[in-house]
């Protein structure tokens, strides 16, 4: 299994992205509860015929839909030796967990966090925005929010229109609900226009609101655009608002000698939010919240039940636990792909990873805006390139939209849509640390050639 797995990574290149899986393989899925055993090799043939060859895709060079992580062997081979221990991260006193604590540390120093700060890693971005979302809620009224609710406390948080539709998630899932959600306009560059959102907070303590949130994004999903962090952090310590910051993927430019100063600010948030499966390469899946202050970190979701009595010696001791920082109880060993990742490349080869992205976007966005029929849609401030085909007849929407399909139907690249001011666009998010300018061509030959498809020349 494991020579075959690393055989197949190693022969990326030569297999189509995606390879969409045919209607007979789907059924050869489909079978009742197995009562008798069927054995390990059965199983692993099934997995080779019908689950390895029609995954995502997002291993590949040529993959450049949403923000996807490329993982390594590296990663894989953590998560076979974290499989073999069966840790139970949720507490007690092992060192699984102090591995974990480790990569919070790191994680902290990558963000220019104190020390002592405290986090947790987590499902993915989605879910540590959610735990940002309820460490905020617990500041501003205070831990007895536990037991009473929000009530008609009427809070109000605030994010750019271009945040991740995950942050308008989380208000409604943690019961605050979306329309306490102020989506601030973005400016150019499609960042959260400052003067709207100073507007907006001040209309609402007019009217009796109770501001207790800004959410900054760090590389928004769209366009890769960055919230003027520092002067966010001046206006929340001003209005005594919670500063969280969104860096699902941008946190990492931290990484990087030459960007690190886009995100000048971040260092001065009360919580950011991101993940290790992105731009980290880590392995799905890998999320972090990371708190400046532990005690408040703490207050928001640490519980007592008898049968999780902490001590002072044996087994039960080491609190405070992971479950005093989340809402899970049970978890695995995330921490010792993350761990090993960070160790073995170092922030410095993970950083020019970054760049390295970085730098395709740049060449990718050149050479569109010197090809005849292309048209760039937005600035490129990281490593997402949107772009569209024009000058065809007929709805381009309709044409940009089909031409992603067929890219990624032929199996040659796998871009995604978004809109960009109301269009399509063909979006590329450079993340894999196998890409190079030769996969960046590829790409731009595929669209070139279905337009030209679809033009009937
Ligand atoms: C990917 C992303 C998220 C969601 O993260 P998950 O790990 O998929 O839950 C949130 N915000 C931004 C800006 C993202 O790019």
């Amino acid at each position: 299994m494991l020579d075959e797995a690393i055989d197949d990574i190693s022969g990326l290149r030569t297999q189509p992205v995606w390879t969409k899986m045919p209607q007979a393989r789907r059924q050869a899925l489909r079978e009742a509860l197995p009562e008798q055993p069927q054995g390990l090799a059965a199983a692993y043939d099934q997995f080779r015929e019908t689950i390895r060859p029609y995954a995502t895709g997002n291993r590949h060079p040529a993959f450049f839909g949403w923000v996807h992580g490329a993982g390594t062997v590296v990663g894989m081979l953590a998560e076979m030796l974290a499989a073999s221990l069966n840790a139970n991260l949720g507490g007690r006193d092992h060192a699984p967990i102090e591995v974990e604590r480790q990569v919070i540390r790191w994680a902290a120093e990558m963000l220019g966090f104190p020390a002592a700060a405290s986090g947790v890693l987590v499902t993915g971005t989605s879910m540590a925005n959610m735990i940002g979302v309820l460490v905020a809620r617990t500041q501003c009224l205070g831990p007895g929010v536990r037991r009473h609710g929000v009530g008609m406390s009427g809070l109000r948080a605030y994010s750019s229109a271009a945040a991740h539709n995950c942050i308008s998630r989380a208000m409604d899932m943690t019961g605050l609900g979306t329309d306490a959600l102020r989506l601030i306009a973005c400016d150019e560059a499609g960042r959260m226009d400052l003067a709207a959102l100073a507007e907006a907070v001040a209309r609402d303590i007019d009217d009796g609101f109770k501001p207790f949130l800004v959410v900054g994004t760090a590389g928004t999903v769209d366009t890769g655009a960055i919230d003027d962090l520092s002067r966010l952090a001046d206006f929340c310590a001003a209005h005594e608002i919670w500063f969280h910051v969104d860096g699902a993927f941008g946190a990492l430019v931290r990484l990087s000698p030459t960007r690190r100063g886009l995100l000048d600010g971040i260092e001065r948030a009360d919580s950011v939010a991101f993940d290790f499966h992105k731009w980290a390469q880590v392995p799905y899946d890998a999320g972090c919240i990371v708190v400046r202050d532990p005690l408040i970190h703490r207050a928001a979701f640490a519980s007592s039940a008898d049968y999780l009595r902490r001590d002072v010696r044996g087994l039960a001791g080491g609190a405070p636990w992971p479950c005093d920082l989340g809402p899970d109880l049970s978890r695995g060993f995330r921490a010792l792909k993350v761990w090993m990742t960070i160790k073995t490349y170092g922030t410095r080869r993970l950083g020019a990873v970054v760049d390295h992205s970085c730098d395709l976007a740049q060449y990718l966005a050149r050479r569109v805006a010197v090809t005849a029929g292309l048209e760039l849609l937005a600035p490129v401030a990281l490593n997402i390139v949107c772009f569209r085909v024009i000058d065809v007849d007929g709805d381009l929407d309709t044409l940009n939209a089909e031409i992603v399909a067929d890219l990624q139907e032929a199996g040659i690249a796998a871009p995604s849509t978004t809109k960009i001011n109301g269009v399509v666009a063909i979006r590329a998010a450079i993340v894999n640390h196998r890409s190079t300018h030769a996969d960046i061509d590829r790409l731009l030959e595929g669209v070139l050639a279905a337009a030209r498809r679809h033009a009937g020349v």
